[in-house]
């Protein structure tokens, strides 16, 4: 039901404004520097510099050092007309159809008077196309000149019924890279994918604007060019499976296409077999996300009939958010078995493994559980054996279906994809009722990097962007730190994903860093795994017994 959902969350928005206002999440206050300039503000905030103006209504675009201002980290929710202010030139200004505009507004006139406040629809990504009523599909199609098939099936439809609200991506899957061919421009690539111009340039460190045929351009941020295959976006689409109406339906009994523990599909590779391999999706986000879906309610099937194993966890809402995964897979480190054979661990596909484990024990307990990231293939794996690791696929998606409806991008590190985990917690938070978690909210990521500044024991890290979430979540640190093993510690650290976070408490914890080589070989051990998920679980009990 992607359509509900979507419309539930564009309904919570503007009380996501208010909350803005009073706590500050969604924008942080920022004091002007010597050297600072709204250009290089907007920069460093990846933001348009009219929305800094507009947010601190600036007469014109000087600043002055000491002044503090306020940085709409999250987007513009309304804005009060200005004279010179037209519909046409907001539509511009801020990338959204006039009709949009008008629709959300309930404007009959297009004539705006000054000091009139307009509602602003949260920017929508490049390539995507909100459905307005009187669309349909057939009128998107030609409106972006394509297919209706190719429409359908860039956003996994099976039926012609679509609603006001819904997000639908416009353009085939961005696939990682591109080769330039001879004739295409910046302009015209930019255009392609439905990114911008400067990104672009950014993500590939280019000063100028000039390309070459046959050069790889990477498509996301953070991506290094010398991991790139190139499918053109045709074949990416060509390729796209047809969903199979017989696997589509799942009742309380799921039953999915499984092949030992995988689902709908597995890895080619038995084993990573170096820290350069990894394996491509086969399906579009979409699909993977509905995959996933039913994956999670299989996993959910099992561990109802496993049973409780307790209640003190009723009225939480803990959202674990499994480090890395889909194009980006954190740390990969690589260790010798006892005959010198490399033994590969890619961090990603271990920390979404204890991540799932801990799921699992915090249901039992009467938690109301959700994730950020989500696998479409598997969900606890134990592994056949400690030699076989697990493969590197690039085939996690965000937990918003949203999302993967739109120009969908999978996973990745920086700002853009740290942010969105956040943006999926409050929209889970938001569509969980009030009564499941009337306790309170936690956070709690997984990870298991290759940290050589710090020592072998886990460690539990915490952030704050004021005192009161700082407090919250070093409480929740110091109980999670008592019950994780000998040589475990907090340590605050400035994490985006921890800082402004919508749960009552975030953390970040370092299961095992791989930085030790047993720790990488402790890793592979599904019984220590568990065991580490059964350490952080005690850790939340504990600071649920200590409030
Ligand atoms: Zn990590």
């Amino acid at each position: 039901m992607p359509s509900s959902r979507y419309a539930q969350i564009w309904k919570i928005a503007p009380v996501f404004v208010l909350v803005t206002c009073v706590t500050g999440i969604g924008a942080v206050e920022h004091t002007v520097a010597p050297s600072d300039t709204l250009f290089g503000l907007s920069l460093q905030y990846d933001i348009p510099i009219t929305w800094i103006v507009r947010a601190n209504d600036l007469s014109d675009e000087s600043i002055r050092v000491g002044e503090v201002l306020n940085i709409p980290t999250e987007g513009i929710r309304s804005l009060e007309v200005r004279p010179g202010d037209t519909l046409s030139a907001l539509s511009v200004e801020l990338d959204i159809p006039v009709k949009q505009l008008r629709a959300v507004n309930a404007l009959d006139t297009d004539l705006l008077a000054v000091g009139q406040r307009l509602i602003i629809p949260p920017p929508i990504p490049r390539g995507t196309h909100r459905v307005l009523s009187g669309d349909s599909l057939l009128s998107i199609a030609h409106q972006y000149d394509i297919s209706l098939e190719a429409l359908k099936t860039i956003n996994g439809l099976d039926s012609d019924v679509i609603y006001p609200n819904q997000l639908l991506s416009v353009l085939p899957p961005r696939p990682d890279g591109h080769e330039v061919a001879s004739g295409e421009s910046l302009w015209s690539i930019a255009d392609r994918y439905g990114l911008s111009i400067n990104d672009l340039k950014t993500w590939n460190g280019l000063q100028r604007d000039v390309i070459h045929p046959g050069e790889i351009l990477v498509l996301y941020q953070g991506l290094e060019k010398s991991s790139i295959r190139t499918p053109s976006a045709d074949v990416a689409l060509a390729s796209l499976p047809k969903r199979n109406p017989e696997t589509a339906p799942a009742g309380p009994n799921v039953e999915i296409p499984s092949f030992g523990e995988y689902f709908y599909s597995a890895p080619t590779a038995m084993r990573q077999p170096n820290d350069e391999y990894w394996e491509s999706p086969d399906a579009s986000p979409l699909v993977d996300y509905h995959h996933a879906q039913k994956v999670i309610e299989a996993f959910d099937a099992e561990i109802e009939a496993e049973g409780a194993s307790g209640s003190r966890l009723r009225g939480y809402q803990i959202i674990l958010d499994p480090g890395h995964g889909g194009l980006d897979p954190g740390a990969i480190v690589s260790v010798e078995d006892g005959d010198g054979n490399p033994v590969v661990v890619t961090e990603d596909e271990y920390a979404y493994d204890i991540a799932m484990r801990l799921y699992r024990i915090l249901v039992r307990n009467g938690a109301m559980v959700s994730l950020t990231i989500l696998a479409p293939d598997h969900h606890v794996r134990d592994g056949l054996n400690a030699r076989q690791t697990f493969v590197h696929r690039k085939n996690e998606v965000y937990n918003d279906e949203a999302h993967n409806g739109n120009a969908a991008w999978r996973p990745v590190g920086g700002i853009q994809g740290l942010d969105l985990r956040k943006e999926v917690t409050s929209n889970v938070i938001a569509s969980t009722p009030a009564s499941l978690r009337r306790k309170g909210t936690l956070f709690v990521s997984i990870h298991a990097d290759n940290t050589s500044d710090f020592p072998a024991g886990t460690a539990v890290l915490f952030d704050g962007e004021n005192d009161e979430e700082l407090a919250a979540s070093e409480k929740l640190a110091d109980a999670m730190a008592s019950r994780l093993g000998a040589g475990s510690f907090t340590h605050r650290q400035q994490l985006r994903v921890l800082r402004n976070n919508p749960a009552d408490a975030a953390v970040l914890v370092e299961a095992r860093n791989i930085h030790y080589h047993r720790n990488a070989w402790a890793l592979r051990s599904a019984e220590l795994r568990e065991q580490d998920a059964r350490m952080i679980a005690e850790g939340i009990l504990a600071w649920v017994d200590a409030r």
